[in-house]
C-alpha cells in the first residue's frame, strides 16, 4: 500500500503473516544461532550487503520485525535496536566520534546521557561542550574545527524545554556536522526528527514505545548508510543487543503507540490544567499548555504533546515527595516514564547539578526558570484523569 497512515504503520509495519504457518501475529524467535545450508565465515566482515541470520548478536528475525516497525513509524530508512536507550546512545557516540573529536551537546538531557558525555567520553579523548540548545548563537559559537556532532534532546528531561530540530540541523549542515536527536519524550507520533534534518534519532524503547514498563530497549534510526557502523560494529563488538523476547514485547507495545499517545496527551492536558490551577503549584512545564514558553515551536514541531510534564510547588518539595511516596494510591512514586501506569518523581535541582549537569551562570539560571529548586516529573498514564487529579489533590493538600 502507498503511504499508509501512522495507525496502519504501527499495526502492520515490519509484520507479515508467517509464510510457513500463516500465523498472523509475529513469531517469537528466541534462537541464538541459525542452521545454515552451507558453511560460511565466522566474522561479520566475511559478509557483504544484507547479512543473513547467523547469530542473534548480529541480527534476529523478531528484532527485525521491531526495527522495521519503528523505521515505518519514524519514516526513516533503517533502524537498529539495542538492549537499552543508553546502549543506543553509547553506540551512536562511540561509533561516530573518535579520539580528538568534539561533541556539542544539550546542557539539559537525560541524566545518563549527560554523565556518559561528561564523565566517560573525555577518557576516550572525546571532548564535549554542553550548551543551551534553545540558543542557536550559543550552539554555533561552541563549534570548533574538530566538532563532529550536535546532540539534542527534545523535549528535554526533566524540564520539558524544546529544541528546534530544523534550526539546529541547518547550523550543523553549514558546518558539516551530524545531528543526533534523543526523541524519547516525543515519540514518532509527535515528531519525526529525520523530517526536520536530523541524521540520527535515538529512542529509549523502555518508555512510550514499549509503553508498559516491562521491557528495557533502545533504538537508533537514520539512513542505512549512517546506521551501518552501528549494526556491524556497535551491536557486534560492544554487544548491547536487545533480547528477542523484549523485541517481541516492545513491538506489541508499539502497535498501539498512536492510540496510547492520544490518550497520554489527553490525560496530560487535563492534569497540567488541574495543576496550573492548584494553589500549591507555582509552575507547570508542559508543551501542551499555552503557558509553555516555546508554545509556537511545540505547535510547529510536535503533532502530539506527549504525556510527561513537570511542576514546581510552593514550599518543601522534598518533604512533599516523601508524602507522595507513602500516600499516593494510584500514581506510583517511581523513576521512568511513558508507561500505562502514572509515575511521579522528585528531581532536586542542586542534586541534579552535582551529579550530572553542573551548570552555572546563565545556563543554571535558564534551568532554574523551568525547575526552581526542583520539579516533580509526572508521566501521566492511561488511568482516568479524574482519579489521577483526585490522587494528586489529596497529597498536594
Ligand atoms: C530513559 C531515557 C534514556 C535511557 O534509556 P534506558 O532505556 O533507560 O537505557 C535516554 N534518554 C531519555 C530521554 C530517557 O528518558
Amino acid at each position: 500500500m502507498k503511504n499508509p497512515g501512522p495507525n496502519t504503520r504501527a499495526v502492520h509495519g515490519g509484520e507479515i503473516p508467517d509464510p510457513v504457518t500463516g500465523a498472523s501475529a509475529p513469531n517469537l524467535v528466541m534462537s541464538t544461532t541459525f542452521a545454515m545450508d552451507e558453511p560460511a565465515g565466522f566474522s561479520i566482515s566475511a559478509f557483504e550487503g544484507d547479512i543473513p541470520y547467523v547469530y542473534t548478536r548480529w541480527g534476529n528475525p523478531t528484532t527485525r520485525v521491531l526495527e522495521d516497525k519503528l523505521a515505518a513509524l519514524e519514516r526513516a530508512e533503517d533502524c537498529v535496536a539495542f538492549a537499552s536507550g543508553m546502549a543506543a546512545t553509547a553506540a551512536v557516540m562511540l561509533t561516530t566520534l573518535n579520539a580528538g573529536d568534539h561533541l556539542v551537546i544539550s546542557d539539559v538531557n537525560y541524566a545518563g546521557t549527560a554523565e556518559l558525555a561528561r564523565k566517560l567520553l573525555p577518557a576516550y579523548g572525546i571532548s564535549c561542550t554542553p550548551v543551551d540548545t534553545t540558543d542557536l548563537a550559543t550552539v554555533e559559537a561552541a563549534i570548533r574545527p574538530e566538532t563532529r556532532m550536535i546532540w539534542i534532546e527534545t523535549p528535554a528531561n526533566p524540564i520539558l524545554r524544546l529544541t528546534d530540530i530544523a534550526a539546529v540541523s541547518a547550523v550543523a549542515r553549514r558546518h558539516g556536522l551530524q545531528v543526533a536527536v534523543d526523541s524519547t519524550f516525543a515519540t514518532p507520533i509527535a515528531t519525526r526528527p529525520v523530517e526536520h534534518g536530523a541524521d540520527f534519532v535515538v529512542h529509549s524503547l523502555t518508555k512510550y514505545i514499549g509503553g508498559h514498563g516491562d521491557a528495557l530497549g533502545g533504538a537508533v534510526l537514520g539512513t542505512k548508510e549512517r546506521l551501518e557502523p552501528l549494526r556491524t560494529r556497535a551491536l557486534v563488538y560492544f554487544g548491547g543487543v536487545l533480547s528477542p523476547f523484549n523485541a517481541w514485547l516492545i513491538a506489541r507495545g508499539a502497535a498501539t503507540l498512536p492510540i496510547r499517545m492520544r490518550a497520554h496527551e489527553e490525560g496530560a492536558v487535563r492534569i497540567a490544567r488541574f495543576l496550573e490551577d492548584h494553589p500549591a503549584v507555582t509552575r507547570v512545564n508542559y508543551p501542551g499548555l499555552e503557558s509553555h514558553p516555546q508554545r509556537d515551536l511545540a505547535r510547529r514541531q510536535m503533532d502530539n504533546m506527549s504525556g510527561t510534564l513537570s511542576f514546581q510547588v510552593r514550599g518543601d518539595g522534598a518533604a512533599l515527595a516523601e508524602r507522595m511516596a507513602k500516600e499516593l494510591e494510584i500514581v506510583h512514586y517511581a523513576v521512568s516514564l511513558g508507561h500505562h501506569r502514572s509515575l511521579i518523581y522528585w528531581i532536586d535541582t542542586d542534586a541534579m547539578m552535582d551529579s550530572t549537569f553542573r551548570l552555572d551562570d546563565e545556563q543554571l539560571a535558564h534551568y532554574r526558570e523551568y525547575a526552581g529548586d526542583g520539579v516533580f516529573r509526572l508521566s501521566v498514564g492511561l488511568e482516568d484523569a479524574d482519579d489521577l487529579c483526585g490522587d494528586l489533590a489529596r497529597v498536594l493538600g
